[in-house]
């Protein structure tokens, strides 16, 4: 703590991670001699930079950018770029440091990083957000590379952001080097499948925990936060399982449509209009907004935490098991506060935490990087079965460590512990680096 002062979203991390190890230093004396606990704490490398750039008034306006590097063990450092005001260096090092374990736990080999900026590409213009962009990368494009550091979007940067930002990497380097940055548009060398990968893979997580007790997503009420790209294919995803979404929201309020989510309209909303929620429920006959009050308390059988973090509170957990809440599957990072996880835990509701539960996206963006390294592009059925193929295989490695340290059925325990004895394990291979 006194290393990392005022980092609250930071420490929340590392606490939830070594609230699970006990166990695993009493049967492993070896992280401890290797000192591999407090080495995974502190960042390989971290990058703070200004990032000024001119708006369409002419007005000169500095935001500051970030990159963590956090632990490359297992492969070049990967994660996203986050552009939202509340960004500081405590988000970005939660973010990241969530990224080292479920990087491990996909299997593929990708170390962990996370970067962003307090930028806030909202209400501003295309012009702008290039220009901003161009400016972001004109300073990081030095710490990036194939074989370095891959970032992606995360919240507030999508695949327009990430064309702006290769389009400058690519100008400054004189280099197509597709492998920089995953996330990218289908035509410059982006993936099939990626756009959906993290809300198809919170929903294929949910899906197969409910499996381990008999049932399945189809016919149930399924609630969603958040509007963006993890929200609509989350969305996307439990529709096509049977589900019925009942619930949206974005920063502004929550939308409750009892007829189930018309998916295109949302999607034209959203991603076609840079619209609001509010927009929906102007051309939804049926569906409201309610601006107070929880999205939770909305009944549900599936909850899916798609929007930011500590969203879902404690009196939000009560309010789910009140209304009989079956699943919750973490589809955004660290949605739920550790009251909320208790709550869950005990209550005995089959609990999916987010780097287990949307490590889809990453894992995804690695078969992006796979294809760019081959110089192939694969259909959409491959790819999809090859997420299917890594959610199923987080998931039955998470329950198959829960059960090996007699937690059974304890996802929070069985990700935390395999993603790192995964990462420790590789750390203590390569010496003291
Ligand atoms: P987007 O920017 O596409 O969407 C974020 C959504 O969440 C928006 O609808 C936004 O609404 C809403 N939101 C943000 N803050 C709040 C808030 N305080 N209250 C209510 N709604 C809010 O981001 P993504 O969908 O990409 O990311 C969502 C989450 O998923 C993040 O936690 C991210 O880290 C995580 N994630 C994303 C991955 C990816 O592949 N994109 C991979 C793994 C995890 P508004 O527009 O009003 O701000």
């Amino acid at each position: 703590l006194r290393r990392n002062p005022g980092e609250v979203e930071f420490h929340q991390a590392v606490r939830e991670v070594f609230e699970s190890l006990g166990p695993v230093l009493r049967k492993n004396p070896q992280y401890a001699e290797a000192a591999v606990l407090e080495r995974i704490c502190e960042p390989e490398r971290q990058i703070i930079f200004r990032v000024p750039w001119v708006d369409d008034t002419g007005r000169v306006r500095i935001n500051r950018g970030f990159r963590v590097e956090y632990n490359s063990a297992l492969g070049p450092f990967k994660g996203g770029l986050r552009f939202h005001p509340s960004v500081y260096l405590g988000i970005v090092k939660f973010l990241g440091f969530e990224q080292i374990f479920k990087n491990a736990l996909t299997g593929l080999p990708i170390g962990g990083g996370k970067g962003g900026s307090d930028f806030d590409p909202r209400g501003r213009s295309d012009g702008e957000v290039m220009r901003f962009c161009q400016s972001f990368m004109t300073e990081l494009y030095r710490h990036i590379g194939e074989y370095t550091d891959v970032p992606a979007g995360d919240i507030g940067v999508g695949a327009r952001e990430i064309g702006y930002l290769f389009g400058q990497y690519k100008r400054i380097t004189n280099r197509y080097e597709s492998g920089v940055l995953t996330g990218k548009g289908l035509t410059w060398g982006g993936s099939l499948v990626r756009k959906e990968a993290t809300g198809y893979g919170s929903v294929l997580f949910a899906q197969s925990m409910l499996g381990t007790v008999g049932e399945s997503l189809d016919g149930r009420r399924v609630s969603i936060s958040g509007s963006g790209n993890v929200a609509i294919y989350a969305a996307e995803k439990a529709q096509q399982l049977g589900g019925r979404v009942v619930t949206f929201s974005d920063s502004s309020g929550y939308v409750v449509d009892e007829a189930g989510v018309d998916l295109s309209l949302l999607k034209e909303i959203k991603e076609v209009e840079r619209g609001r929620v509010s927009d929906y429920i102007a051309r939804r006959p049926g569906a409201r907004l309610v601006k107070d009050g929880s999205i939770w308390d909305v009944p549900t059988d599936v909850a899916l935490p798609c929007a930011t973090q500590n969203e879902l509170t404690e009196a939000d957990a009560k309010q789910l098991v009140a209304n009989g809440v079956r699943a919750v599957a973490e589809g955004a990072n660290m949605p739920s506060t550790p009251e909320a996880v208790a709550l869950l835990r005990e209550a005995g509701v089959l609990f999916g935490p987010g780097k287990a539960a949307n490590a889809g996206g990453v894992a995804t963006s690695a078969l992006e990087m796979q294809q760019n390294a081959s110089r192939d592009s694969w259909s959409f059925g491959h790819t999809e079965d090859r997420l299917a193929e890594i959610m199923v295989s987080i998931h039955d490695n998470c329950l198959a460590t829960a059960d090996e340290y007699d937690v059974p059925g304890d996802y929070v325990v069985g990700a935390n512990v395999r993603g790192f004895t995964q990462v420790a394990d590789a750390m203590i291979a390569l010496g003291v680096v």
